[in-house]
């Protein structure tokens, strides 16, 4: 179920630097048509290879606008239906509308620490980029182990 852009709620960020879902998107799908050249929307940003999306949602979780929801294929949802999440600091509410027009939401808790106060390397010693080439580096907390042939499953 790819994603795509609703221009009507997309502001591109507001021009900043790089707008959101160009800076999250793992595939580097989404782009940002500056001069509506290639969409006819200035400054709206569209998915440029739908077929190429992985499905993650990350673009659709983290647009501030809201501006990004899925294609949904018939089979999954039927047509008239969506699924919209909407981000906050500590959680995320999904909206379900139904084909019938009936509408439910769930609200999800997605992390048990504030926001900001994680430090994902406090643990790890300094990178020595000298090293970088040697096996095991930054693996094994600083002990080298050669490999060892009998513990491979297939020798
Ligand atoms: S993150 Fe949302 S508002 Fe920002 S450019 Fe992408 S679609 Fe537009
Ligand atoms: S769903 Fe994932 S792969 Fe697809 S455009 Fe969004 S961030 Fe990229």
């Amino acid at each position: 179920m790819p994603t795509f852009v609703r221009t009507d709620k997309c502001d591109g960020c507001k021009g900043q630097d790089k707008a959101a879902c160009l800076y999250i998107c793992p595939h580097d799908l989404m782009k940002l048509d500056q001069d509506g050249s290639e969409t006819g929307h200035a400054m709206r940003a569209f998915n440029q290879e739908p077929e190429q999306c992985w499905e993650c949602y990350a673009c659709v979780k983290i647009c501030p606008q809201q501006a990004i929801e899925c294609r949904h294929y018939a089979d999954v949802v039927p047509l008239g239906g969506s699924v919209q999440p909407v981000r906050g600091a500590d959680s995320i509410m999904w909206t379900v509308q139904f084909r019938s027009g009936n509408t439910k939401r769930f609200k999800f808790p997605i992390r048990t620490t504030p926001e900001g106060s994680i430090d994902p390397y406090g643990s790890k010693p300094a990178a020595d980029i000298a090293k970088i080439g040697e096996p095991g580096y930054f693996t094994l907390g600083g002990v080298q182990k050669s490999g060892d042939p009998d513990e491979l499953i297939r020798k």
